[in-house]
């Protein structure tokens, strides 16, 4: 188990990191692209809208990893590998602090030969950020 004292450089980390997440989310009508200046064509437009939605999409996962461990730190299961339940290496952390996999699992998980925890942590999102995906 990490020590307390790292436990709340992570904790600091990913809080950081929340206020960030929240404070985009609240800045992103001012990415909505509401319609197209002259100069843009239909199709840069699609182009245009397709990455803001796919900045939104990789918000939101980031925002829901960084709500779960958070969940960790506070129930003392932070920094163990979801999948194999080992610990997940402190360098890892401190690049990654809402890491939930190991390396070896996380590459598994990438080239598709694990699968990765099916996701439990809707009940931790306000419903606002549920609505927003919805969308
Ligand atoms: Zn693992």
């Amino acid at each position: 188990m990490p020590t307390n004292n790292r436990l709340a450089k992570y904790r600091s980390a990913l809080e950081a990191k929340l206020a960030e997440l929240l404070a985009s989310r609240s800045r992103r009508e001012e990415i909505t692209i509401e319609k197209a200046p002259d100069a843009v064509d239909d199709l840069q437009l699609t182009t245009l809208r397709e990455l803001a939605i796919s900045k939104l999409n990789r918000d939101f996962r980031l925002l829901r990893e960084v709500r779960a461990a958070l969940a960790r730190l506070d129930e003392g299961t932070y920094g163990i590998c979801l999948n194999c339940e080992e610990p997940i290496a402190p360098r890892r952390l401190e690049a990654i602090p809402w890491a939930a996999y190991c390396v070896r699992c996380q590459e598994a998980i990438d080239a598709g030969e694990a699968e990765a925890a099916p996701d439990g942590e809707f009940d931790l999102l306000d419903p606002g950020v549920i609505a927003e995906q919805s969308k």
